[in-house]
């Protein structure tokens, strides 16, 4: 399976200025898409720039690898061409047309070699002389064969490495389904068909989001008293950057030990299927909003996240993730039809049905899937509490 992974490096200071180079130069290449795809535009009664043509237009013209130059290129054509996929179904993306000033540099193929724990990134040929590779030195290098390498930008820069781990997916015996519900109170709620329940919360990813939040906002209080660019600001700026980056790194951490203990209590149940209940508004995640991430709502931050590493972590076990729309599985009751509003732990109706409200909310997504509609699925035997600290 192919797998992800970003992590440091260190290199020398010279080498680290040609890396920012690189990725300015990318950019560069970016921006060059865009021109001549406008170009040949006007130029062919609007009809669209070929792959090819596309290519032998940047040939040549840029101090970097063919491929990592390719690889820009192919980047620009697939936005362009997922735009106009989103807009066949009826929605309405932009195209790309964005100038850029840093664009993440890939390295696929013949342009990096890898001796112990040192990469060595070409530079390809310019104006006919090859150019000194780049060498930089990765503590954590995957023991497998790495595909491609990325230079991406997290408040420094770091690489990401794909890389073939060799494993085979293994063939789910399982039978069981199971439902899932992403609490509003960034808990994760799971039950099988066999009636056996989960229950993960998350006090530290709440707290740290909490926490956060407390901090950009006094950040944002003094940034506005100072002028915009000058000294001071940019140095709150610098400082609202970094608490974003941590606040992340440490959410991520915490839903990574979410998911996991989730994939392992799957495992152990023999789930063959597992159903995200999805929050109208969370798929459309765009880029444009995750700029936005201040004033966002952690659950619509963590729902995508945690969706996102379930079915990652899922891969390797072969069973199938998939998404339904939530609407009312934590309001109506399964033995009545009732809608009822809880504010407490648990849900009552008064038909008498009592659950968990976390169970409640996971049973429903599980009955929606199975039957098109809420429906009483029996008992609850079991109820796992786990709590990630
Ligand atoms: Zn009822």
């Amino acid at each position: 399976m192919i797998r992800c992974i970003k992590t440091e490096f260190r290199t020398t200071k010279e080498n680290l200025n040609r890396l920012f180079a690189c990725n300015r130069i990318s950019a560069e290449i970016w921006n060059e898409c865009l021109t001549h795809a406008r170009n040949y535009a006007h130029q062919h009664e609007g009809k669209w720039i070929s792959q090819s043509q596309l290519q032998s237009e940047l040939k040549g013209q840029f101090p970097l690898h063919s491929q990592s130059v390719q690889a820009v290129c192919h980047k620009y054509l697939f936005s362009r061409d997922s735009a106009q996929q989103a807009r066949k179904q009826g929605l309405n993306p932009k195209y790309p047309y964005k100038k850029k000033s840093h664009f993440n540099t890939k390295w696929v193929d013949k342009a990096f070699q890898i001796e112990g724990n040192t990469l060595q990134l070409s530079l390809g040929v310019w104006k006919g002389k090859r150019q000194q590779a780049i060498w930089i030195t990765v503590p954590r290098l995957p023991a497998a064969e790495i595909k491609e390498i990325e230079l991406v930008f997290d408040r420094k820069l770091m690489i990401s490495m794909s890389y073939e781990d060799g494993k085979v997916a293994v063939e789910n015996v399982g039978k069981q389904l199971v439902g899932v519900d992403l609490g509003e109170i960034h808990s994760l709620a799971a039950t099988t068909t066999e009636n056996k329940s989960i229950i993960i919360t998350g006090r530290k990813l709440r707290s740290v989001h909490r926490l956060r939040n407390k901090k950009l906002a006094e950040i944002q209080r003094l940034m506005s008293k100072c002028k915009k660019g000058s000294r001071q600001w940019k140095r709150y700026n610098r400082a609202h950057k970094y608490i974003l980056s941590k606040s992340e790194r440490q959410m991520n951490d915490a839903i990574h030990k979410t998911t996991r203990q989730f994939v392992q209590w799957c495992t152990e149940n023999e789930a063959k299927e597992v159903v995200i209940g999805q929050v109208e508004g969370v798929q459309r995640n765009t880029k444009k909003k995750r700029r936005k991430v201040v004033n966002q709502k952690l659950s619509n931050w963590s729902f995508g996240k945690i969706q996102k590493q379930i079915r990652y972590k899922f891969e390797a076990y072969g069973t199938r993730v998939k998404t339904i729309d939530e609407s009312y599985t934590s309001q109506q009751c399964p033995c009545c039809g009732r809608r009822n509003k809880t504010s407490t732990r648990n849900y009552r109706c008064w038909c008498g049905y009592k659950e968990h409200r976390d169970v409640h909310g996971s049973k429903g997504i599980l009955s929606k899937h199975l039957y098109g509609e809420i429906r009483h699925l029996g008992e609850t035997q079991e109820i796992k509490y786990l709590r990630i600290a």
